[in-house]
């Protein structure tokens, strides 16, 4: 560990800066979601378009959020869903867990994957978070991790692993944001991954939005409480605009609690630099 306080970062697939129209934007709604309210209160405009064409994408997205590159001006578009080998290999030479590691930080993916042996990973559906996770520390948490409460599943409260076969105990939200906090304090950074918010957007129906908002504000209604420093961003707007189901144009939000210098970057890609220089300090 580093004499740096330890980061946090959350990524919030699918979450952008909108309308103050609750009719439009769900989020909007302070009074149902006043966790996220106060986030997005705190939070700064982040471009995540980068000067390319058409509408932000998960991986380029990703990609950008993760090495610190323009992924979609590299790549020439921007891309969604899994990345292709091109944008793989950019993921796998500069990913942020590779370079902390180089540097002598600490470092984790605190999301669970519901498997006992990484070769049970289907390459062609690797998102960028699991490449960079691959490439880096040569596994994930598992199984294992989970039955410990050492590892998050996506959802955060285990709902969906149910179908795969989990017969352990659901968790409350605030449960699953005490265990984040528990794996960020052991390490000098800590990547959680949420793409719900997306997957709900992308649905358009009403009731799914809601019930994954709500769950996501008890999540950083105790996430919040964390000491280090927390980010939370996105890589692409959707769910602030009920009114289209596809992603938006709109900026992120960028939210850092306990450290004023890395609120200063104004797009994507300017983060994981800006991450490095605060952490190898
Ligand atoms: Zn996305």
């Amino acid at each position: 560990m580093s004499n740096v306080a330890p980061i946090l970062f959350v990524f919030v697939d699918g979450l952008g800066l909108g309308s103050s129209d609750p009719d439009v934007n769900p989020l909007a709604d302070k009074q149902k979601f006043p966790n996220l309210g106060k986030l997005l209160a705190h939070s700064v405009p982040f471009d995540a378009s980068l000067g390319v064409p058409g509408l932000p994408q998960s991986a380029t997205g990703q990609a950008a959020l993760l090495t610190g590159l323009n992924a979609p001006a590299l790549i020439g578009r921007h891309i969604e869903g899994f990345p292709p080998p091109r944008l793989k290999e950019l993921v796998q030479e500069h990913n942020i867990f590779s370079k902390l590691l180089a540097v002598g930080k600490t470092c984790t993916f605190a999301n669970a994957y519901w498997l006992d042996d990484v070769a049970h990973i289907p390459a062609r559906r690797a998102s960028v978070t699991t490449v960079a996770t691959l490439t880096a520390f040569g596994g994930v948490r598992g199984k294992a991790d989970l039955l410990a409460n050492r590892a998050v599943y996506h959802d955060l409260t285990r709902e969906k692993l149910r179908d795969r076969g989990y017969d352990g105990p659901l968790i409350t939200p605030e449960e699953a944001a005490d265990h984040l906090i528990g794996l960020a304090n052991e390490h000098d950074f800590t990547l959680f991954e949420f793409f719900q918010t997306d997957h709900a957007g992308h649905s358009g129906d009403p009731e799914h939005i809601s019930q994954t908002l709500e769950k996501l504000d008890r999540f950083f209604g105790v996430l919040f409480r964390f000491d280090g420093v927390l980010i939370v961003t996105s890589d692409h707007g959707n769910i602030e605009d009920i009114s289209v189901r596809t992603h938006t144009a709109n900026p992120v939000p960028l939210f850092v609690s306990g450290q004023t210098s890395l609120a200063a970057v104004k797009r994507i890609d300017q983060l994981v630099p800006a991450i490095l220089r605060l952490i190898a300090r």
